[in-house]
């Protein structure tokens, strides 16, 4: 990288980048990391959330997925209106201002037990679900944010009356990676055109948007700076992304990839940099710290201004190997290398006020949430009740790890 390199990387200068560039891999980062510093000053956030898996069913089998399970699996958890409920007041008292709903792809498509479980609760679909769930949590000053798998437009219309922001990650726009043998062979709505076609749509909708790539999986460098400029492209047409996450492969026993090799810091921090020099200043790159642990110092240098949700009451259950850092010690981290950090809500700021974008029936919420936040006295307020943040899953809940 030179000092007079131009940003965002045009596509040609990007695509170099991934075939190898002879400047070696530091002044990549050096570069990543003033193109932060000048878009976001020493500013890195985190969201404090609650964690619902609302249901690991899922119609899809992706190869590095610990996740998913099929009605009967051990482990199988659809939650009930109580168990959300019972989530949702924990973890407002515990200054959580986000509920991250997330669950498996479609379920209702492929499992007719599900329709019955769904029915027996007064809901056609897992939409009604979330939508219900939805007005739960912002009953309890919780924002609302939904990552649901891929949903029509009129589905994205009808969630966004309830969400802040939705979410899909893109994780690749390579179709090699679902050929026979490749992770995402078993899972049809992996493939690059539905992920791309939703984000498109969500645009469409102005729905403040994130999404993000996985690395270690099986692309290649070349692949997701593809992946990254498909990204740039939608934003470009929409302006609607807010969030980009750098997500590591992480290896789960009881997968088929459980032996694959992960991704080392380098490659972390390189498809980090890259992330940051494509893509445009306004749009937030995010790295989950849990999935990096030890590391922190190399994501801040890598060019992050974001951690992504943290929760104090709930572990990360799409994985649970891996628990989020002490927020405290997360702060002295970043402390030490001249970085705040600084608690957000879901909707990133750029979009709370933007016309067109956040619902009016959600704005009164999220005023209400970035004011209580804005009111922590520290980031280790947020949770401090417990002493600690959720490092496993609750045992009153069924184990996510255990086939
Ligand atoms: S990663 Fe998502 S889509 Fe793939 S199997 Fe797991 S829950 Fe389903």
């Amino acid at each position: 990288m030179r000092p007079s390199v131009r940003l965002p990387l045009p596509d040609e200068d990007a695509l170099a980048l991934a075939d190898g560039d002879p400047a070696g891999l530091a002044p990549l980062l050096e570069e990543a990391r003033s193109a932060r510093d000048r878009a976001w000053g020493r500013r890195v956030t985190f969201s404090p959330k609650v964690f619902l898996p609302v249901t690991n069913l899922c119609r899809d089998r992706c190869g590095y997925c610990s996740f998913r399970r099929s009605p009967g699996d051990a482990g199988a958890w659809t939650m009930t209106p109580d168990e959300i409920d019972t989530w949702l007041d924990r973890g407002a008292a515990e200054g959580c201002a986000e509920a991250l709903l997330c669950l498996g792809d479609r379920p209702e498509s492929v499992f007719p037990s599900y329709r019955r479980t769904l029915a027996t609760w007064g809901h056609e679909s897992t939409v009604s679900y979330l939508e219900d769930a939805g007005r739960r949590a912002l009953a309890r000053g919780l924002l609302p944010h939904t990552n649901a798998g891929i949903l029509t437009r009129d589905e994205m219309a009808r969630l966004a009356r309830v969400n802040v922001s939705l979410g899909l990650m893109l994780e690749t726009t390579s179709d090699r990676l679902s050929e026979p043998g490749m992770p995402h062979h078993r899972a049809p709505d992996k493939r690059a055109a539905s992920r791309l076609r939703m984000i498109d749509e969500a645009g469409q909708l102005k729905i403040p948007f994130t999404t993000g790539i996985l690395i270690g999986i099986g692309e290649t460098r070349r692949e997701r700076v593809q992946a990254l400029l498909a990204i740039r492209a939608l934003h470009r047409a929409h302006g609607h992304i807010q969030e980009v996450i750098v997500q590591s492969f992480r290896a789960h026993p009881d997968t088929r990839m459980r032996e694959a090799p992960e991704p080392d810091d380098d490659e972390v921090a390189h498809a980090i940099a890259v992330a940051r020099l494509v893509l445009p200043d306004e749009i937030t790159v995010q790295a989950p710290p849990n999935l990096n642990a030890g590391s922190t110092l190399r994501l801040l240098a890598a060019g992050i201004n974001d951690f992504g949700g943290i929760s104090p009451v709930t572990p990360d259950y799409i994985n649970p190997r891996h628990p989020w850092p002490h927020l405290e010690a997360l702060a002295r981290t970043c402390a030490g290398e001249g970085y705040e950090l600084a608690p957000r809500v879901a909707v990133h700021e750029a979009f709370i006020e933007r016309p067109g974008f956040l619902a009016p029936e959600l704005l009164g919420p999220t005023l209400a949430a970035r004011a209580r936040l804005a009111r922590a006295r520290s980031p280790g307020e947020l949770g401090a009740a417990r002493g600690a943040l959720a490092q496993t899953a609750d045992p009153a809940s069924p184990s996510l790890e255990a086939p």
